[in-house]
């Protein structure tokens, strides 16, 4: 099995404003990702995506903590924090640390499913919000669709709803649902009368199928599909909010997933860069450690303050969602768009200063494993996902400019 590097931020990061509450947790999380994630990470990065690979005994053991009430008020089932979405954020960073894929497949389903859920009644924080927090049940969050996914107003949805007596008719088909093949239910974004609405659907309702899981360029153990609604039947109480609250439900969720994708870039450029920094000062050329040519000394001192002030942002945007602001654009979708772009950046220079190690999934001559062309494959996405980093530059160029 791989060697952790040394924790690099350890030496490098203070955490002069990081919450004392999200730092205890950040033990345990760390504990966690360390003890239980990382003998599983390697194979879980390289595996090619079946559903037999969905790590439910990591989600279970996650559940047993309470990692999966971190975000949720005590009166909901949660754990109450003063500090839930500081928390949530750091999770995310200590998963990606060691393993993208794995962060990626939590977050859709306590971060993402589940503040949608959050937003629902009390009948849905009770038969869907609970389980899904003891992992009874696991969650999917559904907005992409396979013609659209930055634009997502009603009139480009093409999951349409009609009222029925009683409740719903749901038609149409989803892209990218992360968990969606293992998935118990899916918080699904709907046109119904040229508003937006969410459902918490059911995935054994008549008329629900998935795709096989998508193989992907990285991010291989976080599996996503294509779920296709045919005439389903979805109850008046499977609405989560009133109708026409599709969008904002939407939006909230992702206030936490985007700082989370942020952390969990992070997270990535951390490990890239903890690599990099334990390799440059065994490996030699012309005579002396790589860690003495100064072009890579100014490079990694330069990471070294991204990589703070990423973290810093993301902690940021975390707590002035704990501090009640419903919609800290600036903050939240900076966080989202720095810390995947760091994370790519840094994957970029670590496989550079591996060189020809840096491209070895496995090297035949003794069979050792190198973590950065990983985290090189995994980190591209975090510019795709949840908002591409040129839809946060315009949310953020709103702020400046107006619509
Ligand atoms: C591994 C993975 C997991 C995912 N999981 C989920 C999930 O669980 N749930 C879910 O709902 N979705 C999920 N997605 C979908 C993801 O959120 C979308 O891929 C993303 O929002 C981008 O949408 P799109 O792919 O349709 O790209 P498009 O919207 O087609 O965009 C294509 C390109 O055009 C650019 N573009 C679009 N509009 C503008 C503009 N106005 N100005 C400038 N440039 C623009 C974009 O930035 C992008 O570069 C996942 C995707 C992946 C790859």
């Amino acid at each position: 099995m791989r060697e952790l590097p040394e924790r690099m931020s350890e030496k490098l990061y203070h955490d002069n404003y990081i919450p004392d509450e999200t730092l205890k947790l950040r033990k345990k999380f760390r504990a966690f990702a360390e003890k239980e994630l990382f003998p599983i990470a390697y194979e879980f990065g390289q595996r090619t995506e079946s559903n037999e690979n969905f790590p439910m005994e990591l989600f279970k053991s996650m559940a047993k903590k309470g990692f999966f009430k971190v975000p949720h008020k005590k009166k909901d089932g949660g754990l109450g924090l003063k500090f839930p979405a500081c928390a949530a954020a750091t999770l995310a960073e200590e998963l990606a640390y060691i393993s993208a894929s794995f962060s990626g497949s939590v977050n859709a389903h306590f971060l993402l499913a589940g503040v949608s859920l959050a937003q629902g009644s009390n009948y849905i924080k009770r038969n869907y919000l609970a389980p899904l927090m003891e992992c009874e049940a696991i969650g999917s969050f559904a907005m992409t669709e396979p013609q659209s996914g930055s634009d997502v107003r009603p009139d480009s949805l093409i999951t349409k709803a009609t009222k029925t007596k009683g409740g719903y008719i749901v038609s149409g088909q989803k892209r990218y649902i992360t968990n969606a093949g293992i998935a118990d239910y899916t918080a699904t974004l709907v046109e119904l009368n040229g508003k937006s609405c969410m459902f918490v659907i059911d995935m054994n309702s008549k008329g629900v199928s998935v795709s096989e899981p998508d193989k992907k360029l990285g991010n291989r153990g976080e599996l996503t599909y294509d779920i296709y609604f045919d005439k389903v039947r979805v109850p008046k109480e499977n609405l989560i909010g009133e109708e026409g609250d599709g969008i904002k439900n939407c939006l909230t969720a992702l206030m936490y997933g985007r700082t989370g994708i942020g952390a969990a870039g992070v997270g990535m450029a951390q490990s890239a860069f903890d690599e990099s920094a334990s390799y440059m000062k065994e490996r030699k050329a012309f005579g002396k450690p790589i860690s003495q040519f100064q072009h890579w000394q100014f490079l990694m001192a330069e990471r070294t303050i991204e990589i703070e002030n990423a973290r810093n942002l993301y902690i940021k945007s975390g707590l002035r969602i704990d501090g009640g602001e419903k919609f800290p654009i600036v903050e939240s979708s900076g966080a989202k768009f720095y810390g995947s772009k760091i994370s790519v950046d840094m994957a970029r220079d670590a496989v550079q200063i591996f060189g020809g190690y840096g491209l070895m999934v496995e090297l035949a001559h003794d069979k050792s494993t190198y973590k950065v062309e990983e985290i090189y494959r995994d980190s591209k996405v975090g510019e795709i996902y949840e908002g591409s980093n040129e839809i946060h530059k315009m949310v953020i160029a709103r702020e400046i400019f107006g619509r």
